[in-house]
């Protein structure tokens, strides 16, 4: 049954007190599928003693009774020791399945009352697709999963790739950009990292990119854009072995997505083979028993609701729901928790890994590398400590720690380093005035105008942008600043012309008002708990800033198509984010792909392996990156493909592989790229199958969306 928007808050408000966290301090830990009857080698096959992983998992589906196996339909509807558990068969080894939040982190210890440990707080994922990084992303998957594992869980509810359509969206930190292939590119490195330990899970399935209407609105697009654009991200997390995936709350083309046939039984699980299990987002996912199960909604979370064992009996008995559909959910469940045990590090990590100093180490790398340099007139930074006798730091953020958002994605870390606290700690003897206010007074303006430089940290905060728990609000109504902020950013640069901006924010933001009046501006996002220490090694330089927007900082709102977060139905067209500023001849104030470094490059010598695609599909492009100036550093080298004379739309350039490179000062190192022909496949809506088209696709590599020196061209005759 659909609700209305009014009911859905309604009942939001009272499934919630239903499902009531109720933190208690079992021990979650459960045994694993006796892995010595799999092959440790860990591939969806390899199970030599009992067959493959799936003749094993159809082996102990069979030895349950229905009971058993509705039992497994539904979480069990209320948090244990920090995590969301849905039951297994324990008679028969099979395990629950134990779950975390954890798109920056693991979420359970923050809910275990008195538990001495804490979950290591990365940066945001907006922050960590800024780093186009994917190594340094498999490695934050691996550290996550592992404290997952060691505190007793199994599940991860992590990474988020939904596309960030329009950076107002309330979760854009949950996410790494509004590119489909590098955000997929990232959301696979989260999987293959983390599943080194437990079960990732991609969500939300599909086209959640709205938080005021999450719970009613219909994405409503047509089925090119759908693939291309929307189901991209998640293709990519299925085809590096995500064993689990999550519903989204909204529909798609007027069906909910737990219920949604045609993306769970079609697309999902007939043509990307998918062989994990399905599960819903928490409460509102749900809107129906018969149509969810026959769709292949594997389990309804966090308890059941429709998918409660006495409803599914009843589809089963009117026949409505045919029982294969009980016995696929099971065995997609235990084969999932098989092909964990197959694949997961042998050695099951101890519990101190939680928010250990290898973690902490981590998050602060990962905060360096994802920081933008946005702008640097007269190399003001980095700064020399040495050159200055006072530096000031103003503003109310100077003296907080910002993780992010606090609903779902939120972990409490046993640690935070704010930016003042790193800042000083960064530069012992220095004498620095800090000015933790939004409004200096008189006096205090006195003192910024004596500093040698001045340091202003402005952003976003939870209530600015948000995930939507309450039935409406998250999304940020305007991407301007508060009019505080951009007040005391203009104050502190008349005040002193030695100005640098710390922004902390979850995403884009447009600073057409401010922005030619300061010399120097970091987005350092948020930045993890590690943050302050991050932020004080770029702006001395013990790190040089190597991050690259993932997300199209326009000058003004129509340069990025429209939001609607009041409609309950929206239309999604193909192009956005840069593709739609590039398309329509807006000039954005830093392009997508766009960063600055502290040395200067310089690109040559773009070379193809061949001139068309090579037997396997494959053209390898490399490119000589030369660091031009006086310090070590990190390049992002973009490659972008151009469609002249398609007959389908496209973006005037559209990213189709990156790749970060480290180039020593003075020297030159060779980027290497590939392009796979399935890259360009489109979409042929009328066929309903991907097709290549025959044409000279332009390539242009260059460092973003914006500067794209180098060009050269393959044929598909
Ligand atoms: C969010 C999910 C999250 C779940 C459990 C939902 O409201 O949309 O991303 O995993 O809550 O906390």
């Amino acid at each position: 049954m659909a609700l209305s928007p009014e009911r859905s808050v309604a009942a939001l408000t009272s499934i919630a007190a239903l499902f009531a966290v109720n933190a208690c301090s079992t021990d979650a830990k459960t045994p694993s599928v006796a892995p010595s009857s799999v092959d440790a080698g860990g591939t969806a096959d390899a199970a030599p003693e009992g067959g493959t992983l799936a003749d094993r998992a159809t082996a102990l589906v069979q030895q349950m009774t229905l009971e058993e196996k509705l039992a497994m339909m539904a979480g069990r509807g209320a948090l244990q020791n920090g995590f969301w558990p849905s039951p297994g068969v324990s008679r028969l080894g099979v395990p629950d399945l134990v779950m975390s939040d954890g798109a920056r982190g693991l979420a359970a210890p923050q809910f275990v009352p008195g538990s001495p440990v804490r979950g290591t707080a990365f940066p945001v994922a907006s922050a960590r697709g800024a780093s186009f990084d994917v190594a340094l992303e498999e490695s934050v998957g691996l550290a996550i999963g592992e404290e997952a594992r060691a505190y007793g869980g199994n599940v991860i509810l992590a990474p988020v790739v939904n596309l960030l359509r329009h950076p107002a969206w309330g979760r854009a930190q949950e996410t790494y950009g509004e590119d489909p292939m590098h955000l997929g590119a990232m959301g696979a490195a989260f999987v293959r990292g983390a599943q080194h330990h437990v079960i990732a899970n991609p969500k939300h399935f599909a086209a959640n990119d709205i938080e005021d209407t999450r719970f009613s609105v219909s994405v409503n697009l047509d089925e090119r854009t759908l693939r291309e654009v929307f189901l991209a991200p998640f293709k990519a997390t299925i085809d590096a072995g995500a064993l689990s995936v999550m519903t989204a709350y909204n529909k798609v083309d007027g069906t909910y997505c737990s219920e949604n046939t045609h993306l769970i039984s079609d697309i999902l699980f007939g043509e990307w083979k998918f062989t994990g299990f399905v599960e819903s987002d928490w409460i509102l996912a749900v809107r129906s028993t018969v149509p969810s199960v026959v769709a292949g909604l594997d389990i309804e979370m966090p308890g059941a609701n429709y998918l409660k064992p006495e409803l599914i009996q009843a589809g089963l008995d009117s026949g409505d729901v045919p029982l294969e559909k009980i016995d696929d959910a099971a065995t997609r469940i235990v084969r999932a928790e098989l092909e964990l045990a197959a694949r997961q590090d042998p050695a099951e990590p101890a519990q101190d890994v939680v928010g250990g100093a290898a973690h902490t180490a981590l998050a602060r790398d990962v905060a360096r590398k994802s920081m933008v340099l946005l702008r640097n007139e007269g190399n003001l930074l980095p700064l020399e400590k040495a050159a200055l006798s006072r530096l000031a730091i103003v503003g109310s953020f100077a003296n907080i720690a910002r993780l992010g958002d606090d609903r779902s994605s939120n972990v409490v870390p046993a640690h935070t380093v704010t930016p003042l606290d790193g800042i000083a700690a960064g530069a012992p003897g220095l004498a620095i005035d800090a000015i933790p206010t939004d409004t200096p007074t008189a006096a205090d303006a006195s003192t910024i105008s004596a500093a040698s430089a001045a340091v202003v940290v402005v952003g976003l905060t939870a209530d600015d942008e948000h995930e939507n728990t309450t039935g409406t609000g998250g999304d940020r109504k305007t991407l301007h600043l508060s009019a505080a902020h951009e007040a005391l950013i203009t104050q502190v640069a008349t005040l002193n012309p030695k100005t640098v901006v710390v922004v902390e924010a979850g995403s884009a933001i447009i600073t057409t008002p401010w922005v030619d009046s300061v010399p120097a501006i970091l987005f350092a996002w948020y930045p993890g708990e590690e943050g302050g220490n991050a932020l004080a090694d770029v702006l001395f330089g013990d790190a040089n800033p190597s991050g690259r927007l993932p997300v199209t900082f326009p000058s003004e709102d129509a340069d990025l198509p429209p939001f609607d977060r009041t409609s309950t139905e929206v239309a999604y067209d193909y192009l956005h984010g840069y593709r739609f500023a590039d398309t329509n001849a807006k000039t954005p104030t830093f392009p997508f792909g766009f960063g600055l470094s502290y040395t200067t490059f310089s690109l040559s010598n773009l070379a193809l392996s061949g001139s068309s695609f090579d037997a396997k599909g494959e053209v390898t492009a490399t490119v000589d990156v030369k660091n031009d100036g006086a310090r070590d550093g990190d390049e992002v080298v973009e490659l972008y493909v151009s469609y002249p004379g398609s007959s389908v739309v496209h973006g005037p350039e559209e990213l189709r592989a990156f790749t970060k490179v480290h180039v020593s000062r003075g020297g030159t190192a060779k980027a290497t790229l590939v392009l796979r022909s399935k890259d360009l496949e489109y979409w042929d809506v009328g066929a309903g199958a991907w097709k290549l088209e025959a044409l000279k696709y332009g390539i242009a590599v260059g460092t973003s969306s914006r500067d794209l020196p180098l060009h050269a061209e393959i044929s598909v005759p």
